[in-house]
Parts: C-alpha cells; structure tokens; sequence
C-alpha cells in the first residue's frame, strides 16, 4: 500500500498535470479548497441519515417517497403526518417496507433519531448542533470516529457515506476512483472492507494537512484523472478502463503498470524434461557425487519442488539463505521450514544428510592403519577439522611397524603447555605399550604454520620421549587445505 509520502506525491503530480493541462480548473480547485462544510437543518440530516442505514436512492423519486413515508413513520407513528406527505404519490408499498423492518432496527432508527434531537435540544437552537460538532472535529478520521460514538447504526464505510451524503469534506471512492487507486496500490484491493477504507481515509486525512489540499479538492483531482468526473477538456483522464500509461505522471508507484512491462514469465521446464545430462539423478550415477554441486545434491534429498520452483532452485535457494553447507547445519527446523516449498519432512531429511556427513567426518582413525608419512595423516585428518572450531589435540599410538594402535584426544581449546603436559601425554603412551607417538591438531584459522608455543610443545614432547624412549615422529598441524609436518621441515629429528 503506498504510504503517506508516496501519496503526497501522487497527489501533487496529479494537480500538476491537471493544472498544466487545463489551467481554468485552478480557481475551481481553490474554491473546493476554501468550501467549509455548511449547517443544514436537522429533517435533512435525518433522511441522509434513513437513505444511508436502509441503502435508499435519494436521487430517485421513489426513493424520496420512501424516505418521506419512514421519516414520517418514525416521528410519528400513527403514520399521520398530513404536512410531510402528499397522499398522491405515497403508495402503500412504502408503509409495507417500513413495517417490514424488524422491531429491534425500528427500535434502533427510532433511537437514532432520538439522538439527533437531542444535540439541538442541547446546544438551545433548533438544527445547528449537530452540524457544528461535526465542524469541530478536525478531521475526516475524528469526524468519523464522532458519528461511530454518537449512532450505533453508523459505523465504518457507513459513517463515511453519510458524511459524503450530508456533503461533509470526503473523498468519494466510487468506482472509477477506486480502480486507479486501486492500480496505485493505494488500497489494497476492490473489496469493500470497511477497515481497507478505513486506512485510506486516514491517508487521506494526513495528505491533506500535510499538502493543504482540501479533501474536496483531492476528491475532484482524483475524479478528474480517473474518469470518474467529467471535464472540458478532451483528454484529461488518464488512469480509465484502458488506461493511457505512456502519459500517467504517477506510474513510478503502479503495480499494474509494473506487472504490465514485465517480461512474460518463463514457464518452469520439469527436471523430468531436462536433458538426461543434466538431470541430478542422472549425473551421479553417470559422473558420480564429485561432479555435482551442492544444491544439485540437495535436490536429490529433496527429490521435488514446488509447482513454481525445481527442486534444483530449491537447493539454491537453500544455500542462498543459509550462505553454505555449514550454514544450513547451524539452522533451525524451523528456518529451513520458513523458505516455500519446504515442509519440516523435508527440512529433517536434510538435517539428517548433513548429520550422517558429519558422523562420518568424525570417526576415528582405523587402527591397523600403517603410517608411512605425513600425508597419510593429513589425509585421515583433513576432513575431521572442518567443522571443528577449536584448537583440537589428538596423539595416536603406534607400535614397531609404524601401525595405529590408538587415537586419543589430549586436550580441546587454545593450546598451551598446561592442557599439553609431557607427563599425562605418555602415561597413556606407556599404558598402551606403544612404541612411537604422532601427534596432531588443527588451527582453525586455516594457516598451518606453528606458533611458538607449538614448536616449544613438540620440543618439550620429543625430549621427554626420547628419554623414556618412545619416539615422537611427528607432529602435524592442520589447516584449511593444507598441512605442517615438524618432521619433514627438520624440527624434529629422529636417527
Ligand atoms: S500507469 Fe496506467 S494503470 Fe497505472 S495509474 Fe497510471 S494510467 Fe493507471
């Protein structure tokens, strides 16, 4: 919906283009501008008030006569009323609809009327008062807000037809006006909600105090432009039944212009119809799970999409939102839910795929495994650290034939040589008869290169080793693709 700015906006190129086009429409503009609402006498409140609640023409002859014969029905009501009513053109079909109404909106209309009694029974003059209370309210909003409080049978759009009817300051959404405002996404829709109106009028209101239009004057720029009130000028409607966008001066703020000049919408091609190449399924039995990208993996856990939406876009949508695989696995059910197309069965699967990558990330070195240089142990280790963030110690045992015979985790967090101590470090060593230790850890940050603290470790390590002789062969440091290897750079050595 446009907001306050946007429709001031509006409504000044409106005048504008107006003014431009037919400049003999200024002074008729600031007339409507300086009208102030006028005092009328009660009786004409009362049957605006009558056509308003029982949806009566007033324009039409009948719908006089009716108006006429209920007035008269409620003020007085043996129906005898001899001044009011000419005989000659009441019919009986007028007392039918009065006596037709239900007893308690009868009931209702009588109190009603009763009510506008009473303001000129209050203010001591026969038909001001009412008029001049609704002079006072400051604005349409308040106006409205008065007439709700006073009758329970106006209420809403009610309230606004019965000002528009007794010529109160309003702007009219009648048809025409409504179907641009409605293009202007100015109101949300064509329906007749009271509460969509609502919050137009309201609009309205701060529009006018904040240009120093009048509403009258807003209401015959926007009839003007809409078609909806006629002018001399040839033309001068723009926004009609076939509107004449390439002229419209508040096409920046139209979504049906916009809706309009996009491009025609691409139909979706169903991955069923996709060359076999290029079908996910297809790729990995053919080129296997390296040659597919992520969101073509999860497209194979999502296995469809939606009827907009491939399950490939789904995927990328996925990764887009949550930024990578990482990302997604920090997400709640929830957040994944929140993206359409994906319901919490398909959120779990993911979850689950991502959970069993990691578990098999995380396993343990296979004992028996023979080392036979720092390779083997980077790449046993690569995939581990991935998702760890700490700084994580393991040693692995291993016995004469350079075969693993155990892996254990030493410590966990910012590595120091008081979570790294010689003497716990081979106790387990010495337990487990081993015969050499290597040990491994990573840095998060990415960059292998060992710290001072590292090379003081391994120092210390290899000394304590060497004296209870169990020899330390390496110790590998691990980062993001690439590793250190004490031993191949020379800092340890072992004859
Ligand atoms: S751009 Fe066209 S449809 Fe939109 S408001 Fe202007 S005339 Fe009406």
């Amino acid at each position: 919906m446009l907001d306050e700015i946007q429709a001031i906006d509006v409504i000044e190129k409106l005048k504008e283009y107006l003014l431009q086009q037919a400049p003999l429409l200024e002074p008729e503009l600031i007339r409507l501008k300086e009208t102030s609402f006028e005092d009328r006498a009660l009786s004409f409140y009362k049957t605006q008030f009558l056509a308003t609640v029982l949806n009566i023409n007033d324009q039409t002859s009948s719908g006089k006569r009716k108006l006429r014969k209920i007035f008269s029905s409620i003020e007085e009501p043996s129906g005898n009323t001899p001044d009011v009513l000419d005989e000659s053109v009441v019919s009986e079909h007028v007392d039918v609809l009065y006596q037709s109404l239900p007893m308690p909106k009868r009931e209702a209309l009588k109190r009603e009327f009763e009510r506008f009694d009473s303001f000129a029974q209050t203010s001591g003059s026969v038909d001001n008062s009412f008029g001049a209370r609704l002079r006072s309210c400051a604005t349409l909003v308040a106006a409205v807000a008065f007439l709700e409080e006073q009758f329970s049978l106006l209420h809403g759009l009610r309230a606004y037809k019965f000002l528009q009817a007794i010529n109160y300051p309003v702007v009219v959404p009648d048809h025409a006006r409504q179907q641009f405002l409605y293009r202007l996404g100015w109101i949300p829709s064509k329906g007749k909600s009271a509460a969509c109106y609502q919050e137009f009028f309201r609009v309205c209101d701060k529009v006018a105090q904040l240009t120093g239009e009048s509403l009258l004057s807003m209401n015959r720029m926007l009839g003007l432009y809409s078609g909806a009130e006629r002018s001399e000028v040839p033309g001068l409607a723009i926004c009609i039944r076939k509107p004449r966008c390439p002229r419209c001066v508040a096409a920046a703020y139209c979504a049906y212009h916009r809706y309009q000049a996009a491009p025609a919408r691409v139909p979706r091609v169903p991955i069923k119809e996709w060359a076999e190449d290029d079908r996910p399924r297809e790729k990995y039995k053919k080129f296997g799970a390296l040659k597919l990208s992520n969101a073509e993996l999860l497209s194979i856990i999502l296995r469809a999409g939606t009827g907009e939406t491939s399950a490939i876009d789904l995927g990328r949508r996925l990764l887009q939102k949550f930024k990578d695989l990482e990302g997604l696995d920090n997400t709640s059910l929830t957040e994944i839910c929140s993206i359409k197309g994906i319901g919490e069965a398909k959120a779990i699967e993911i979850k689950a795929a991502l959970e069993l990558g990691k578990r098999l990330l995380n396993r343990p070195i296979a004992s028996d495994q023979k080392i036979t240089c720092s390779m083997d142990i980077y790449k046993s280790y690569r995939l581990r650290f991935v998702n760890i963030r700490q700084e994580t110690f393991f040693m692995l045992l291993v016995n004469t034939k350079n075969q693993v015979i155990k892996e254990i985790m030493i410590s966990k967090g910012n590595l120091s040589s008081s979570l790294v101590h010689p003497r716990e470090v081979f106790k387990e060593a010495i337990k487990e008869s081993a015969a050499a230790v290597i040990f491994v850890h990573n840095h998060p940050s990415g960059d292998p290169k060992p710290s001072q603290d590292d090379i003081a470790i391994t120092h210390r390590l290899k000394e304590v080793g060497d004296l209870i002789g169990i020899r330390l062969l390496d110790h590998i440091i691990i980062g993001a693709k690439r590793y250190y290897s004490c031993a191949d750079e020379g800092i340890i050595q072992n004859r």
